[in-house]
């Protein structure tokens, strides 16, 4: 069992009150994986008063020397990769080769900012007349409150933590309650690797006090959020209602449109991967597939064989799929189930917990399912697909953008035309041809359109800098 304190400038340290809770590994929800402290808006309070006390230091830190300490992190938690990844499947119930793939994500996350922090600080743009060179200057923002969800606990921490540190931003995070420990174990790096003391602050507890107390605060000038979407938009209101900046990454129903022009084998494949990968608890999860008529019967037998050739088991014991976070997550998935049924769709396989410990569900398939229906237009958070027939590209595009969200979506299809219509069409912010609809790259900018994102500030690449920056416009001359 690991126990783990708050980090306060520089010190590690209990919640003022010294109360604490625990996590539990949802593979064996009896075993404590983790205890943290149980923070109160009085911890958040020190916290951000450190990273404002930080930013003069921080922020004037070289670009190069910045870099050097995130790179030093970067190298430090690939020497703890196999530590960190079974930390992630007991806390958070990955299997071991997703948690691998996550850690592998951070490492390279801090790698990549850490090159980047020496080219921040902004760019010579020509001449205006003989005598004034115009340029850009980019000044750290100042402090930034960081608020992660628990399904992807160390690569979304990371996509925050990075840029901030790389852009001379002082921050402090509040890591999801359920699986907070892998936000430590970057914070752990970061110290030794020789981050100076309130550069970035890690506290935990309940989200409504400590998160709110952090996106609240005075001395925040910006806010990053992920997390599901009726929470981000009241962080939203709270935040911006004094004029802080604010950056909302928060629920997705993805539609994977299968052509007639697809290879329906690939097709089945590439929805199963989007829609039972990480056990369907990602936010750019395939959850519905909108199939022409021509190839309908086809696919459903095809992704329903490939949903039964998942095992879901303990990452740890070689299972493709892990258990679902909590029971209360489970109960979710459930109960969708119920209510497809209940709508009249047909269920084609899975549907059912499984009868062993753990918060383990079967991948489940529900054909005929109606676009208007609630399975097909509410995020489920579950490895629940639904199948929806349509006559063709028209109205599959119709049923795509139906929906409230618009993070993700993909197309299987060997129709070039179509492929290149559909990057055109379709409302989304991530868009996939011949691709899952799940997977990112660190690289390039990533969020999301409608009640997927606030659309104004995206995550990731050079884009997760210009949010934790400010930017000046010098004519010099
Ligand atoms: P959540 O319940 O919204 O929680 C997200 C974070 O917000 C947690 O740290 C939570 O703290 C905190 N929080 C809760 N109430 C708050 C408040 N009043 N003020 C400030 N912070 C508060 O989401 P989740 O269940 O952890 O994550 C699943 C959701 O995240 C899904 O909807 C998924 O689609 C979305 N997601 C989106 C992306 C994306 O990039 N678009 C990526 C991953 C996940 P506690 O943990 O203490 O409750």
């Amino acid at each position: 069992m690991t126990k783990r304190s708050n980090l306060i400038d520089g010190e590690w340290t209990d919640a003022e009150s010294g109360d604490t809770f625990d996590t539990y590994d949802p593979a064996s929800p009896d075993e404590v994986v983790g205890t943290y402290p149980e923070s109160a808006a009085a911890d958040a309070e020190r916290a951000v008063e450190a990273a404002a006390a930080a930013t003069e230091e921080w922020g004037s830190t070289p670009g190069p020397k910045r870099g050097r300490i995130l790179s030093r992190a970067s190298s430090i938690l690939a020497d703890r990769k196999g530590e960190l990844a079974e930390l992630l499947v007991r806390e958070e119930g990955k299997t071991e080769r997703e948690a691998g793939g996550e850690v592998q994500r951070a490492i390279d996350i801090f790698d990549y900012y850490g090159s980047k922090a020496r080219d921040i600080g902004g760019k010579v743009k020509g001449a205006s007349g003989a005598d004034t060179v115009l340029r850009t200057k980019q000044e750290p923002v100042g402090v930034a409150a960081l608020i992660t969800p628990w399904n992807y606990p160390v690569a979304i921490p990371a996509w925050k933590i990075a840029p901030a540190l790389a852009a001379g931003t002082t921050a402090v995070i509040k890591p999801a309650t359920l699986a907070p420990g892998c936000t430590h174990a970057i914070a752990e790096a970061l110290d030794e690797a020789g981050l100076p003391d309130g550069a970035l602050n890690v506290v935990t507890g309940p989200g409504s006090e400590v998160g709110d107390t952090i996106a609240s605060h005075d001395a925040v000038d910006a806010v990053s959020f992920t997390g599901s979407t009726g929470v981000g938009n009241a962080v939203y209101d709270t935040a911006t209602a004094d004029g802080k900046r604010v950056q909302l990454e928060m629920g997705g129903k993805n539609p994977t449109i299968v052509s007639d022009a697809a290879d329906v084998g690939t097709a089945a494949r590439i929805a199963s991967w989007g829609a039972f990968g990480v056990t369907g608890q990602a936010c750019t999860a395939t959850s519905r597939a909108i199939v022409y008529e021509d190839v309908y019967d086809e696919f459903v037998d095809a992704i329903v064989e490939q949903a039964d050739g998942i095992e879901p088991g303990d990452g740890l014991a070689g299972g493709d799929m892990g258990p679902q976070v909590t029971e209360d997550e489970l109960e979710g998935t459930l109960d969708y189930v119920e209510i497809g049924r209940t709508e009249g769709a047909t269920l084609e396989t899975g549907g059912e917990a499984l009868e062993r410990e753990g918060h383990f569900v079967e991948p489940t398939v529900f054909s005929d399912v109606d676009p208007d229906s609630r399975l097909a237009q509410e995020e489920i958070f579950g490895p629940v697909l639904s199948v929806i027939q349509v006559s063709g590209y028209e109205e599959a595009l119709e049923v795509a953008n139906g929906v409230d969200y618009g993070l993700s979506a993909g197309i299987v299809t060997n129709d070039h035309h179509e492929a290149n219509s559909f990057v055109e069409d379709i409302d989304a912010g991530v868009v996939k041809v011949n691709q899952q609809t799940t997977g990112v790259e660190l690289h390039i900018p990533f969020g999301g359109m409608k009640a997927s994102s606030s659309e104004t500030y995206r995550e990731q690449g050079e884009a997760g800098i210009d949010f934790y920056t400010i930017s000046k416009t010098v004519y010099d001359s």
